[in-house]
Parts: structure tokens; sequence; C-alpha cells
């Protein structure tokens, strides 16, 4: 039974609009809005936030960020057939919700927001680590936004909270936790969704730090980051060798083995070697 607000069930409103999935979209719809609203809870008080959900689809996670609570919602859809469903949210939480329709990756989402801002979604699949490689990425730091809260198939969520050592540990665990606290806050079973996905998923929630863990440049850090992971089963001695003049002297005065592999390189390793190139400069 919907326990969260007077709407209908979400399989009325996708029936009374004709929202049949679409799989080039990464339409798999959450209709349990007990789900949608523990979701929300997962990204933390709302009440004093405006939120930026990416492809509210029917609406069952919107509904769940307004019940919780949300100061505005503010949507982007790509899928026109949707709107319908989500104007008649609209109409029963006034003046809080803004809805777009448009491609999330194509829009400037900050012309939209007033702070502090917290992201929450259900990504399509396809778009997903796109947009949190740019959420991750910004040119100034602190970001917008204040904590993201995403769901992600399970495969990618472990990649974002991998540690050293681990075979999910890679570029995005270093982007992500080199300026967050990640962690995952829910996994959910295939059945959780509809249509049912072939994978499981997991839901990941990221605060933003005041500032980077560990001091480095950007682009340095992103650049020695992706070349050593690219060629991750090889040594940074020779994964790494076009990145400065003697990449061996630059990892031993970083402090690091030049047989090891990327895999074995903390975050703060990586750290270092950015500023010991960057210095070289
Ligand atoms: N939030 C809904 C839910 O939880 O039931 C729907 C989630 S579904 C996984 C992903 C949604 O993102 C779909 O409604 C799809 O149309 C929308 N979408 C796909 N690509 C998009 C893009 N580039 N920009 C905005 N929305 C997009």
């Amino acid at each position: 039974m919907n326990t969260i607000d007077k709407l209908p069930p979400l399989s009325s409103v996708i029936a009374k609009h004709d929202l049949k999935a679409q799989k080039s979209l990464g339409q798999n719809f959450l209709l349990d809005l007990n789900l949608t609203a523990k979701i929300a809870r997962q990204a933390g008080k709302l009440t004093e936030c405006d939120v930026l959900e990416i492809g509210p689809g029917p609406g069952g996670l919107t509904r769940g960020l307004l019940a919780e609570g949300a100061r505005k919602v503010t949507v982007i859809e790509k899928d026109s057939r949707c709107i319908g469903a989500l104007k008649e949210i609209r109409e029963v939480y006034p003046n809080r919700l803004k809805i777009i329709e448009g491609d999330a990756l194509k829009i400037d989402l900050t012309a939209h927001l007033t702070a502090p801002t917290r992201v929450v979604a259900n990504l399509p699949y396809n778009v997903g680590t796109e947009l949190l490689v740019r959420w991750l990425t910004p040119r100034q730091w602190p970001p917008y936004w204040d904590s993201l809260t995403l769901m992600f198939q399970r495969e990618v969520a472990e990649r974002i909270v991998a540690k050293p050592g681990a075979r999910a540990y890679g570029r995005l665990a270093i982007l992500a936790q080199w300026r967050c606290n990640p962690r995952i806050a829910m996994y959910l079973p295939p059945d959780a969704f509809t249509p049912v996905p072939k994978v499981s998923s997991a839901l990941v929630h990221l605060d933003a730090l005041e500032h980077p863990r560990f001091e480095a440049e950007q682009k340095t850090l992103e650049k020695i980051v992706a070349t050593a992971f690219n060629q991750r089963r090889k040594m940074l001695r020779s994964s790494l060798k076009d990145c400065c003049f003697d990449i061996k002297s630059t990892l031993e005065k970083s402090g690091i083995q030049s047989t090891k592999r990327a895999e074995e390189i903390s975050l703060e390793q990586f750290c270092t070697l950015a500023r010991e190139i960057k210095g070289q400069e």
C-alpha cells in the first residue's frame, strides 16, 4: 500500500501515461514508494536543501524526496512521455517541484539550483558513470553540491569505494575518495526494479569534503591515474614512463618502488607522485 502520499500507485501512473519502459533510455523503474522514501532518507536531512534528481521517469523517487520534506526538487527528464505524470506530482506539492525536459548531459545544472544542494538519482546506467565523473571533476572545489546519493550497477558501486589491492580499485576509486567520503548505503536486488534488469544494484552516498584529502593538482593527478590504470598489470616505471623525464627517480623521490603496479598504490601515494611530477614542469 502507498503510505507516503495521496497520489495514485505508480503502476496506475505508468498505465495512464503509457510509460512502457524503453531500454535505450536505461528505464528500470522503482515502483515501491516505501523503498523510494527509504532511498531519499539516505541523502540525509532534505528540509533545508534543494535536491537535483536526474531521470525522474514516472516519479517514484521524486515522490519519495518530496514526502521526505525536500525544500525543492528539480528534475531533469529526457523522455517527454514522463512530463505529464510529473506535472501531476507538482500539483500536489505546489512550488516544490521544478520540471525540466532535456538531456542531463547537455544542460547546465547549476543554473536551476540554490545552495545547499544534494543530488539524488536512480541514474540511467548508460549515463551514470559519465555524470559521476563530471560531478567529481569540476573546475572548482568545493563543488555546487554537498552530497551525491546515486544508484549504480553493483559492480560500479564497488569500484567507487574500492581500496588498494582490490580488483575493483582504479580511477573511479581515486577520483571519488580524493575529495569525497563515499560509502555503499544500500544493496538492491534486480527485482526491486521494473522491468527487472540482469544485474544487481547498489546505492552509493558521497559527501563532498571541504578540501581534497591530500594536496595535488587535479589535471596531473587525473592524468597519472588514468595512465597507470590503463596498463594496470604493468610496473609503474613502464606504464608511467612518458609522464615525466625520469620516472624511476621520480617514483623513488615520491617514496614509491618503481616495480609496483597501479593497483598497489594508495591515494596518498598517487597525490605525492602528482605533486612531484607537477613540481618538475
Ligand atoms: N527515477 C525513476 C525511478 O527510480 O523509477 C526512473 C529511473 S530510470 C533508471 C532512468 C531515467 O532516466 C529514465 O526515466 C530515463 O528516461 C531518464 N534518462 C535517461 N537518459 C537521460 C538523460 N541523458 N537525461 C535525463 N534523463 C535521462
